[in-house]
């Protein structure tokens, strides 16, 4: 049951009202393989009459959902949690051949059965306020799901995406329609495959493939739609802001990209920052929205930090096939991707000093960027100042403690920074000063707390997600209801 999929059978259908449905004009579009170039499957393409539907669908269901207990939706997340659980070697196999995420150390199915199991029992905690401060009234706010809401994902780490979204949109009373990444849609479409199993009603959770322009728009500016939960790129999340304000102002949350900035003091621990920074950039290939891409180093520490990052970042990464145990760096998610990191690192040559990388890549057999790094690259250069998303990395060396935190601030990202010094009133002064959602005191991405909120300053977002309460917070309207009492 939890074996290899075959490839012909890979669910590749929509999931609409509780049914494995094909696109109603029957368009399908190709998955390729990252590893090799070759055509995985056709999945089905939702149409604007599909996403329609699935709305239509999730606003049916909804009331009957919401007036469940908490008990009776959580009883249905316990099933799904144990369900992914078993089959998590099949969700490691699908994200490796259509994204080329390395099977060795794949988490992503197990933390998303955590989140459902966590958000199971989340029901009481959501709780509206009471006052009698005002003499003569009881003032009571309620907080209530919705209605149908809508969940965009990116390919990077989709079943995590999946989980964090629905799991507090539904134990809110909400109903959903969740649409994949093009690039990865088989691990959603799997896990529509499991909720059909965990019996949740039809039409509670919606699942389709498709690209933004037509189903990820269509949701974007539907009028049923009362909140949306966004994560990709911040280029998308404008359009998706647009949207709302366009059609119905519907509630949105945008999680978006990063250009994190790590910072390293000469009073470090040399060995664990190395080890910690080479991780946050080299993770699933650098296709990390929080990775370290700059890095600034202590002109003391320098020489010392730079020759240990580049031994390490090149052990690391055993670059291959991301089916088997053996690989650590996968390839990158397709030929877009492949071709805009080629065109970073042509910048990066222009602008900087390359020390290890490619002299030249073919994408002949797979989408494969071994582990980059750049010194000295100029401040205002474009691979400064841009998202890469690849195994590319700069490290430019720093002189005063003003002056670094002023370039790591100098983004229009500001997702996660980091800063490792054994100054405790320094980090303190970096941790104020960090124009970013999270910040990571000697340790670095893709660390989180799971319990603090995870969300952007500036370009990187709109609002904050995780537990224990943003994302439900997300998910529920806040009603005042003032009682006056007769005297
Ligand atoms: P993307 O913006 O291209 O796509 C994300 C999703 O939006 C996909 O499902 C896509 O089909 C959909 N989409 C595209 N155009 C749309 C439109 N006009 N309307 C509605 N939906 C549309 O991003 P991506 O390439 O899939 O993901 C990589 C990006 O995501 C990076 O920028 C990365 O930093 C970011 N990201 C952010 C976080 C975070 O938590 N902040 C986490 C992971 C990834």
């Amino acid at each position: 049951m939890g074996g290899i999929t075959p490839p012909d059978q890979i669910e590749t259908r929509l999931f609409i009202n509780g049914e494995f449905v094909n696109a109603s004009d029957g368009k399908t579009f190709e998955l390729i393989s990252s590893k090799d170039n070759t055509v995985l499957v056709h999945v089905q393409e939702a149409s604007e009459e599909d996403t329609n539907r699935a709305v239509a669908a999730a606003k049916a269901a909804q009331p009957a959902w919401e007036e469940l207990t908490v008990q009776e939706r959580g009883a249905y997340f316990k099933k799904l949690a144990a369900l992914i659980r078993e089959h998590d070697r099949e969700f490691a196999q699908l994200e490796a051949l259509s994204m080329g995420l390395p099977v060795s150390g794949y988490f992503h199915a197990a933390a998303a059965a955590k989140i459902f199991d966590h958000y199971s029992e989340a029901g009481y905690t959501i709780q509206g306020t009471s006052s009698l401060a005002t003499p003569g009234f009881v003032n009571l706010t309620f907080r209530q799901p919705y209605g149908v809401v809508a969940a965009i994902i990116p390919w990077n780490v989709p079943v995590l995406f999946f989980a964090k979204k629905l799991a507090p949109a539904l134990i809110t009373g909400n109903t959903v329609v969740l649409k994949s990444s093009e690039k990865a849609p088989l691990t959603s479409a799997k896990l529509a495959v499991l909720i059909k199993q965990a019996g949740f009603p039809p039409g509670v959770i919606n699942v389709l493939s498709g690209h933004g322009h037509i189903s990820g728009s269509i949701l974007s500016y539907h009028t049923d739609v009362r909140a949306l939960s966004f994560t990709g790129s911040t280029r998308t999340g404008r359009l998706i802001q647009e949207a709302s304000s366009k059609s119905n102002l519907k509630a949105i949350s945008l999680e978006l990209g990063g250009k994190s900035p790590a910072i390293v003091f000469e009073d470090a621990d040399l060995e664990a920052a190395v080890t910690s920074t080479a991780h946050g950039i080299q993770s699933n290939s650098g296709q990390v929205c929080m990775a370290n891409s700059r890095i600034y180093v202590q002109d003391t520490i320098a020489d010392r930090f730079i020759d240990l990052f580049k031994t390490k970042f090149s052990e690391i990464a055993k670059m291959g096939d991301p089916t088997s145990s053996e690989t650590r760096h996968g390839p990158l998610v397709d030929k877009a991707q492949f071709d805009k990191v080629l065109e970073y690192i042509e910048m990066g040559k222009r602008d900087g000093n390359m020390i290890l990388g490619p002299d030249s890549v073919s994408a002949d057999k797979g989408y494969f960027i071994q582990p980059t790094i750049f010194t000295s690259t100029s401040e205002d250069s474009q691979i400064m100042k841009e998202e890469v998303f690849g195994p590319v990395v700069n490290i430019n060396v720093f002189h005063s403690e003003k002056d670094v935190l002023a370039k790591a601030n100098d983004t229009e990202y500001g997702l996660y920074a980091s800063v490792f010094t054994k100054d405790i009133s320094r980090a303190m002064r970096f941790a104020k000063g960090f124009q970013a959602g999270t910040v990571g005191i000697n340790c670095s991405s893709p660390v989180t707390g799971a319990d603090t909120p995870f969300g952007g300053y500036k370009g990187s977002g709109v609002g904050r997600e995780g537990m224990p309460y943003h994302s439900l917070d997300f998910f529920l309207e806040t009603k005042s209801v003032i009682i006056k009492v007769a005297g």
